[in-house]
């Protein structure tokens, strides 16, 4: 009688207490990361209980996606110009403290371009006016919902010759202006231009003729991951519309700041922009991570 009783105790207190669940952190790659680059942290736990987990570098902090019961899982991405160096990698489960770790960014060395752009007379009604569309850019970059639309690895819009790479350092006539935040493709007008992976479209507009970005499409795959097509001719998508990996969603022009026709491309993990030439090939081959749907 004494042993069931002690069993019966022993079960209960599993039960209750939270402290028996083993979590497992895995970070991918777990010593370097070159800037621009991106960490992939899955985080594994034992218990039944949905868990809130955040992570935090360089006091920029990450929610972790739930993927199945107990897999979790965060992708983090650097700035080009994030200064290289050890940084400290936090992760609060429920606002505790759990896991407490570091990573090294090494250079990642790119070149210079430079860009000869006459910058034309704006009236004040021209410059409210961007500064709106900027402004709605910036909230896009970051309106990740917690739906998840991917499990297969992602594509590339177009399959022209690239012309800029992301994270080149670019000179507007001569001076330093900002690196280059995505990947140029030197596609001739009128391309397709399909979406990397199935999603929702955030944002389809037809911006004022002296926005910098030109006819602009969002779309967020889920995960914390999305994409941006700049200086459209075309756009063939709604907001709110849900899309399939392949399918057209615009058509290459030179809206906006732009040189010739060409489609910039941009990728953001978390807001954060990355190389998207890089997440394709990270997507295709880590098959693994894909696989688990969410729950
Ligand atoms: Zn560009």
């Amino acid at each position: 009688m004494i042993k069931y009783f002690i069993y019966t105790s022993l079960i209960l207190f599993l039960l209750t207490n939270n402290s028996f669940s083993e979590i497992s952190v895995k970070i991918t790659p777990d010593e370097k990361v070159y800037q621009g680059n991106h960490l992939t942290l899955e985080i594994e736990d034992s218990s039944i209980q949905d868990k809130n987990f955040v992570v935090t570098i360089n006091n920029k902090s990450n929610k972790a996606y739930r993927l199945k019961k107990g897999k979790y899982i965060c992708f983090f991405a650097f700035p080009a110009d994030m200064k290289e160096g050890k940084y400290k990698v936090l992760i609060k489960e429920d606002n505790k403290d759990f896991y407490d770790g570091y990573t090294n960014i090494i250079k990642k060395s790119v070149g210079t371009q430079n860009i000869s752009y006459y910058k034309p007379k704006l009236s004040k009604e021209d410059e409210n006016k961007i500064k709106q569309e900027d402004e709605l850019v910036e909230k896009t970059k970051s309106l990740n919902s917690d739906i998840n639309y991917w499990n297969t690895p992602f594509i590339l819009p177009v399959n022209d010759y690239i012309s800029g790479i992301y994270g080149i350092k670019r000179l507007l006539n001569g001076k330093y202006n900002n690196y280059h935040t995505g990947v140029d493709f030197a596609s001739s007008q009128g391309t397709k231009i399909k979406a990397i992976n199935n999603g929702k479209i955030t944002l389809a507009k037809y911006f004022s003729k002296y926005n910098s970005n030109g006819n602009i499409v969002f779309i967020d795959h889920g995960l914390g991951v999305s994409s941006a097509y700049l200086h459209l001719s075309k756009i063939l998508v709604k907001e709110g519309e849900i899309v399939k990996q392949g399918q057209p969603i615009g058509l290459v022009g030179s809206t906006g700041r732009s040189t010739g026709p060409h489609l910039h491309w941009g990728l953001y993990l978390n807001g954060q922009n990355t190389d998207g030439d890089n997440w394709v090939k990270f997507t295709n081959k880590n098959k693994n991570i894909l696989e688990n749907k969410v729950y």
